[in-house]
């Protein structure tokens, strides 16, 4: 790991930074997801954020919850792997996920596959909601995970988070009697898919979800792209969402994930990303998804992991004094 130079930003050493662990990698048929907070704190997550000078404290690992039959739930979605499992650990994620919310602290959830999202997420756009505060999401990701259970080749709910946060009716039933905020599609922005099924194509053009595919980051760059979105978010004072599915990155640099694509972002890519998100001053919270140790190499991925978290919470190469000063 290289020398660590930088502090994090006022804006996030102000609150405490809350690690919560959660073990789900039932949203696939690929086990190890489950291993994924044990991978990151071995690689040193809570230390490097403490040396950024932030105050770390690590609220555990969430207990498997009994399966719950989400009560009535259309055909389709009845087919899914795991739906009952799924339904236990949407509440009970979605529970302790608003109460660190409440409280102040800056989450940062350490999963467990994408299926985690429809807790998460959910409870971030109930906190906003209270606060009177619009949400925005990045999604950096191979994959849009815009399927419904009718759209689904695979019936993987790691695939279907986008659906359930966006208000998809048929997976309504997750959540119980929670309140459920509907993330509006466009706030919702997939930033390095290269891997999208033919029916999320057609839906991300019907709903307006936002989607930068890998081919328009080649052609135009991070930099270019990003900047028009967080100038908008900003304007808007949006609580800002990052959720980093380690698939995003190529897999021969992040090998410990179950849903390696070819084409994916480099090394620098990735960290501008983090860095530049920094920068805005508008992240509110924060998840690390489908990093499988199982399929890991001596821990690499769950080390490029844990620098790019580095990199989203100030960890710089070289003071950057405008980098403090909102520079979009
Ligand atoms: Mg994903
Ligand atoms: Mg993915």
């Amino acid at each position: 790991m290289m020398d660590t130079l930088g502090m994090a930003p006022a804006s996030m050493t102000s609150r405490v930074t809350s690690l919560l662990g959660i073990p789900l990698d039932l949203g696939s048929h690929t086990p190890g997801a489950r291993m994924g907070p044990a991978a990151l704190r071995i690689a040193g997550l809570a230390p490097l954020l403490e040396e950024l000078g932030c105050t770390v404290e690590d609220a555990g690992d969430l207990a498997p919850p009994h399966p719950v039959d989400p009560g009535f739930t259309p055909e389709n979605a009845a087919g899914c792997l795991n739906l009952e499992q799924i339904t236990g650990w949407t509440r009970l994620i979605h529970d302790h996920a608003y109460d660190l919310l409440a409280r102040g602290r800056l989450p940062l959830f350490l999963g467990g596959d994408h299926a985690i999202s429809m807790g998460t997420v959910s409870a971030v756009a109930r906190h906003c909601q209270e606060e009177g505060r619009d949400l925005a999401v990045l999604w950096v990701d191979a994959h849009a995970d815009f399927n419904t259970p009718e759209t689904s080749p695979s019936r993987n709910m790691h695939g279907m988070p986008i659906s359930f946060l966006t208000g998809d009716t048929s997976l309504r039933p997750l959540l119980g009697d929670r309140p459920l905020k509907p993330v509006p599609p466009p706030d919702i922005h997939v930033f390095g898919a290269r891997s999208i099924d033919t029916a999320e194509r057609r839906r991300i053009r019907e709903y307006g979800l936002g989607c930068t595919d890998m081919r328009t980051i080649d052609e135009h760059g991070i930099a270019t792209l990003l900047r028009p979105l967080i100038a908008e978010w900003q304007a808007r004072d949006v609580h800002l969402h990052v959720s980093l599915d380690v698939d995003v990155m190529d897999p021969s640099l992040a090998p410990g994930v179950g849903t390696t694509v070819p084409g994916g972002m480099t090394y620098r890519e990735a960290h501008l990303i983090m860095e530049t998100l920094c920068d805005s001053g508008l992240v509110g919270s924060i998840e690390v998804v489908e990093l499988n140790p199982f399929l890991d190499e001596r821990g690499r991925s769950a080390k490029l992991l844990v620098e790019l978290v580095g990199s989203l919470f100030g960890r710089t190469v070289l003071d950057r004094p405008a980098a403090r000063t909102r520079a979009f």
